[in-house]
């Protein structure tokens, strides 16, 4: 055998200690959080695989570089050091920095959408398109079926659905049309990557009815790598070279640096238009603070300078992802349904498949995830019915056709180890399903009612009334 294992690119300098608990108290703990790991202490988790957002592990140059902040109001050092970076590996010509992703989203949105306007992207993600609709726009849903298909092995399934994009600008008419949204490594769909060639044909299609494309740039370096692997002629192209030509199809992107970019806060909208530009640094000097800060301290600016340059290193990514990937596999090979192929931070598990005792009205997934925490301190989300809320119209449950429980991988902050323990536990709830009990809604909030609901177990369910949606949605955060 000439097996040759991907492995971290690092050693480990600093621990953090974990709390290790034991049967007794996570029972205890998620009795007391009603059954929702969105209310549990960090502090009574083992393994948090909650979301991949702002929880990476920083290196000791970014540590380093948090000394050199320069907490200057305006100017800071750190912003041109921060500007060269974006300029370098993004390719944009101006960068606006934001407190986080969703803050280079406002601006956009703001700036570009008016009233009555449609906006496509490939396939929704929730503060996208909630700053899409706040600023009067409409989203509308571009990318393939297949995205909505938890089987499907197509290597891309973000892409975009050329005659649907097209189909929208023959119906509306481009000038209803401020701009595409075109989104890296999809998030909704399980973290699943957009082709070069359909990223290139996208590109050429606005351009010709004159409707600029802003990537939504958060994962494009986990979309660089899948197009490395999958597509033909990129095998042998660095990373950051398909990076930047992902980039230059486009005119411009927002970015949550706290998943890519290896930083715990930050984002930032880059532009390649002067005039856009010029509105954008006027607009974030109201909501976010001075074009040269917009909301981050001169350290956290330093600290994504860094990490920028970091997350395109190809030993890097290749662990990040084929960490994913092992804990995917894992599972795939002892039968445990989960959402194919295996995406670039996630691995989401088929609760109803994996539960098929357990009906819709009971939250499977939210049950699973509930047993998981209690078998063995590993924190997930659920991604189902609970997320999906109700009918606004008929004040019914939704249940979409996904019903996941999400386990998403901070990068660079655990081991392989923890993965096996992982699988391992999920393995052995997979063994014996029956064990896992379903759970009654007692408490139900209003709005995003997954981040505050509480359940209570119950085996025998007594709603009816339910009917699916024809839309999948995995993921968030
Ligand atoms: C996280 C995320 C955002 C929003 O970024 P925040 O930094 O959380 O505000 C936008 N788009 C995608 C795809 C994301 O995953």
């Amino acid at each position: 055998m000439n097996k040759r294992s991907w492995a971290e690119p690092y050693k480990i300098k600093a621990v953090e200690h974990l709390r290790m608990t034991t049967r007794d108290e996570r029972e205890r703990a998620i009795r007391e959080a009603g059954y929702n790991t969105f209310l549990l202490r960090s502090d009574d988790v083992y393994i948090d695989l909650l979301t991949d957002s702002g929880t990476s592990a920083m290196s000791d140059r970014q540590w380093a570089a948090m000394m050199i902040g320069d907490e200057s109001y305006a100017g800071s050092r750190n912003f041109y050091t921060l500007e060269d970076a974006v300029r370098r590996h993004y390719g944009y010509k101006h960068l606006i920095p934001t407190h986080q992703g969703r803050g280079a989203e406002h601006l956009l949105s703001q700036l570009c959408i008016s009233d009555g306007d449609f906006v496509p992207g490939n396939m929704y993600f929730t503060t996208t398109r909630h700053h899409q609709e706040a600023a009067g726009g409409a989203f509308v849903d571009v990318v393939i079926d297949e995205a909505h298909d938890p089987e499907s092995e197509h290597p891309f399934k973000g892409n975009v659905d050329l005659d649907k994009l097209q189909g929208l600008i023959d119906r509306v008419g481009a000038e209803r049309v401020p701009y595409l949204s075109l989104e890296t490594n999809v998030n909704m769909a399980g973290g699943q990557p957009c082709s070069m060639e359909n990223i290139r044909a996208v590109g050429e299609l606005c351009h010709r009815h004159g409707i600029p494309v802003y990537l939504d740039a958060t994962r494009a370096i986990e979309n660089a790598w899948f197009i490395k692997l999958r597509e033909p002629g990129f095998a042998d192209r660095s990373i950051a070279s398909i990076l930047l030509e992902i980039c230059s199809h486009t005119d411009g992107c927002t970015m949550s640096a706290k998943k890519d970019s290896l930083v715990n806060i930050g984002g930032f909208l880059a532009v390649n238009d002067d005039e856009l530009a010029e509105r954008a640094r006027n607009m974030v000097v109201v909501y976010e603070g001075l074009h040269t800060y917009g909301g981050l301290a001169g350290r956290d600016m330093e600290a994504m300078a860094i990490g920028i340059a970091e997350s395109v290193q190809e030993s890097h990514i290749r662990a990040r992802v084929g960490q994913v990937e092992y804990l995917g596999q894992n599972l795939i090979d002892a039968g445990v349904p989960v959402v194919r192929p295996i995406g670039g931070h996630g691995v989401f598990i088929d609760a109803a498949k994996f539960l098929p005792h357990i009906p819709r009205e009971r939250f499977p997934a939210q049950s699973l995830a509930a047993a998981l925490y209690v078998d063995s301190g590993v924190r997930s989300m659920e991604r189902g019915g609970v997320s999906a809320g109700r009918d606004p119209e008929t004040g019914e449950n939704i249940f979409p056709p996904l019903e996941l429980v999400r386990l998403t991988i901070p990068r660079r902050v655990y081991t392989q180890a923890h993965m096996d323990v992982v699988s391992e536990s999920v393995i052995s709830l997979h063994e014996a399903p029956e064990q896992v009990t379903g759970l009654r809604m007692i408490h139900e909030p209003k709005h995003l009612r997954f981040f505050q609901a509480r359940f209570e177990p119950a085996p025998a369910p007594v709603e009816h009334g339910t009917h699916p949606r024809p839309h999948a949605a995995i993921g968030s955060a």
